[in-house]
């Protein structure tokens, strides 16, 4: 019996020392849901694409004690003109942290090569591991057809996980979730094959400097890289605060028609029709469904009974 239970408790000892040895998924920093609270996970491809497009409402659900995790799918090694690889991912990495901080919310960079990303086993295994750890009650990522090939496979990419997170013999050593979480889109410009549905929209009124302030700490992006891209780099002011207000006409985010009437449809006419400036999601098809109760308790910005 005694040389029975040495021979199990070594293949214990081998079993979690092989597994120490495999990289750890990054885990949690915030406890996870028994209060009652909200899990709300972003993927973007990069580190900036989370605070782009929901940047405001991360700041509005940590008001409210909810947690929020953005995660960026790549580390954003080729995003600049001048600099590059693990310096340039170092860089990004310590501004999402940054603008993490400033929103309130927790940040989490894969070390995944900026421009390569594909729709592969390793990345989907990591999402899928993410939503698990967070406890997700609503996931949110770019819709599969963005003109980028990180966005448009990270959107892929978590459309893949929406059903394996459940599945546990995926990814068997982090634990499956027994309840799909809700899956959205972000907001985007492109048409085909169909254009963004505002299934839900936000205003971000009473947060939108909290969210400019989150972008300016992306230096290498908003006042750097993306400039550069854009041939306005000569454009952008030295000065702090001239910098930031530039960066607020370029980011703000305003309503468009489909926007506007999705903000009437939750906050009414007269509200609806006073929003500024505005975040907006489409539901995925995959995952749970929400009906229109579910989303109000999911997004508990609109007044009324949640
Ligand atoms: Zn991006």
């Amino acid at each position: 019996m005694k040389r029975l239970a040495a021979i199990v408790t070594g293949m214990i000892v081998l079993a979690l020392s092989l597994h120490a040895s495999q990289e750890p998924p990054p885990g949690r920093t915030q406890a996870p849901s028994t209060d009652g609270k909200l899990n709300i996970i972003a993927f973007g491809a990069h580190p900036d694409d989370c605070d782009i497009r929901a940047g405001g409402i991360a700041a509005k659900y940590a008001a409210l004690g909810h947690r929020v995790r953005f995660v960026a799918v790549t580390s954003g090694d080729a995003g600049h003109q001048t600099e590059g690889g693990g310096a340039l991912a170092a860089r990004r990495r310590a501004e999402a942290q940054e603008s993490g901080r400033r929103l309130g919310v927790d940040y989490v960079v894969l070390d995944n090569h900026d421009g390569e990303l594909t729709p592969s086993l390793k990345p989907r295994e990591e999402i899928i591991r993410q939503i698990r750890l967070w406890k997700a009650d609503l996931v949110l990522a770019p819709r599969p057809n963005d003109y980028h090939p990180d966005h448009r496979y990270t959107g892929v990419l978590v459309q893949d996980a929406a059903y394996m997170v459940v599945v546990p013999n995926l990814a068997p050593d982090t634990p499956a979730l027994r309840k799909n979480p809700v899956f959205m889109y972000f907001q985007d410009g492109f048409q085909r094959p169909n254009p963004f549905t505002p299934d839900v929209a936000v205003s971000i009124d009473d947060v939108i400097d909290k969210k400019i302030d989150a972008l300016d700490a992306h230096v290498s992006q908003m006042y750097e890289w993306l400039p550069w891209v854009a041939g306005t780099l000569a454009k952008v002011p030295k000065d702090a605060a001239a910098r930031k207000s530039w960066l607020k006409d370029q980011r703000g985010g305003q309503p468009n028609a489909a926007v506007r009437a999705a903000l009437v449809k939750w906050y009414g006419p007269e509200k609806g029709n006073a929003v500024r400036y505005a975040e907006a999601f489409e539901i995925c098809e995959y995952g749970t469904r929400p009906d229109d109760a579910m989303i109000r308790k999911l997004f508990p910005f609109f007044g009324g009974p949640t």
